[in-house]
Parts: C-alpha cells; sequence; structure tokens
C-alpha cells in the first residue's frame, strides 16, 4: 500500500480493519460456540420441558429470543466498527491535505504509524494501528475498544449478563419441572423417548457457565461503570496503576 507521499508503508500491511479482519482470534470462535450452544439448550431443553402452550411460554420464548438478537446485533457493531483515529486515517486514507491546521497541531506522533495522532491515542500491535480514546483490545471481540465502540461494547456485556441471569433463572425452573417428572410428556411428544438425565446433564452444564460467566461479567461490567464514573479508559487506569498518569506507550511519543 502507498503513503499519500508514495514511501511503501509496512507498517500498514497488516493493519487491521475491524474484528472480522484475518487472523480471526479463536476466542471469537470459542464465543460464537457458547452462546450458539446456550441458545440451543434453551430451546430444546428449557423451553421444551415447560412448555403447556401458556402466555407465559410466549413471553419467556420472546424475552429470550429478542436478548439473543440484540447480542448478535451489539457483537456486530462492535465488531464492525473500525475505532481508528480520524486524525490518523485522514493522514493515511484520505485525499485530504494532511498538512490542514486540525491535525497540524496535534501534539503526539506515533512512530508506529508514521502519522500525527490525538492526545488520548494510543497504538495498538494486535490491530497495527492507532486507536482513538484507547480503551483495551478484547480478544473476543478481535477488535480494539475505543471511542466509537465504547457505548456499544458496554451495550453488549450488558446484555451478556441479562441473557445469562433470566437463562440460569429458567435452568432452575426447568430442573424442577423436569425433578417432578412433569416435562415427560413433552420430551416424549417432541422427542419420542424421556430424555430427563440429558437433560440434567445439559442444564447443569449451563447452570455452571451461567456462573462463571455471570461472575465475570458482573465484576467487567462494575469496573467499567467505576470507570466511565471517573471519565477513564481502562488503558489511563492501567497506567495509573503502573504510577504513570500520562501516555508514555513507546509508540506514541510527544
Ligand atoms: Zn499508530
Ligand atoms: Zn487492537
Amino acid at each position: 500500500m502507498k503513503m499519500r507521499n508514495g514511501i511503501e508503508k509496512e507498517s500498514i500491511k497488516n493493519y487491521k480493519t475491524n474484528g472480522f479482519s484475518c487472523p480471526l482470534h479463536y476466542l471469537q470462535f470459542i464465543s460464537f460456540l457458547i452462546y450458539g450452544l446456550n441458545a440451543a439448550i434453551f430451546f430444546c431443553i428449557n423451553i421444551i420441558s415447560c412448555y403447556q402452550g401458556y402466555f407465559f411460554d410466549y413471553i419467556n420464548i420472546s424475552i429470550y429470543s429478542v436478548l439473543f438478537l440484540l447480542l448478535v446485533i451489539l457483537v456486530l457493531i462492535v465488531s464492525i466498527i473500525n475505532p481508528i483515529d480520524p486524525i490518523v486515517s485522514i493522514q493515511k486514507f484520505s485525499n485530504q491535505l494532511p498538512n490542514q491546521p486540525f491535525i497540524q497541531n496535534q501534539k503526539y506522533f506515533c512512530s508506529i504509524c508514521n502519522c500525527k495522532v490525538q492526545e488520548s491515542t494510543r497504538h495498538c500491535g494486535e490491530c497495527n494501528k492507532c486507536i482513538e480514546l484507547y480503551d483495551h483490545h478484547c480478544t473476543w471481540i478481535n477488535n480494539c475498544i475505543g471511542k466509537s465502540n465504547y457505548r456499544y461494547f458496554l451495550s453488549l456485556i450488558f446484555v451478556v449478563l441479562c441473557i445469562l441471569l433470566f437463562q440460569f433463572g429458567h435452568n432452575i425452573y426447568s430442573l424442577i419441572i423436569i425433578s417432578k417428572g412433569m416435562a415427560r410428556e413433552n420430551f416424549i411428544y417432541y422427542y419420542g423417548c424421556d430424555i430427563q438425565i440429558l437433560s440434567f446433564i445439559l442444564l447443569g452444564i449451563v447452570i455452571v457457565d451461567n456462573l462463571i460467566f455471570g461472575f465475570f461479567i458482573t465484576e467487567l461490567i462494575i469496573i467499567h461503570l467505576w470507570l466511565v464514573s471517573k471519565n477513564l479508559t481502562s488503558y489511563e487506569y492501567s497506567l495509573i496503576l503502573k504510577g504513570e498518569a500520562i501516555y508514555t506507550d513507546k509508540g506514541i511519543v510527544k
């Protein structure tokens, strides 16, 4: 790829546009697998075991479907958004002249991108680009979280927690229904046999999954809400913990 000045730029050869740019991260596949299996178990075990054709059943199905749809939409949004510093984007990829005052007035410079950057910008080695208001690189999404996708990221982890809580509650309810033998008729009607033992095993796995992920997601939400209240990014907080309150990453120099 040629720079505006015609110089071949090594650093932007491996520039990652968004979370779907290659190489993909294995955690992306694991997260898709976990939520795909959770959804499959919810509809095939939870719903089938309790389904009586009542209005309450449709409320349950609707709530879970809406939450799962929101999850998919937010994962797509957070993954697709390119959180690059727009100042860098203009210098590298735009036809606008890079000597405009709002670019030249920037005091910071990324030696890897060879561009002027904003103060809050940090170069991400994984994405190989400068991120505006860098928060962190999320391996589950395979994308950086910065100014342009941070709100969607917060919404995403909140929706994940809602799904985990809703599913956990429904799992307990389903276990009670199945243990009382009240799901036998439904299982035989839909599957041709009573799958009580298999249901217990699958629901047990999902309950453990809900508890583990629920704990970590709750902790993550509390930390991010606290950071938002302090007007800090995760990266700024990590700098403060190290005793550095300014941007001193080797890729960004004054
Ligand atoms: Zn950079
Ligand atoms: Zn990144």
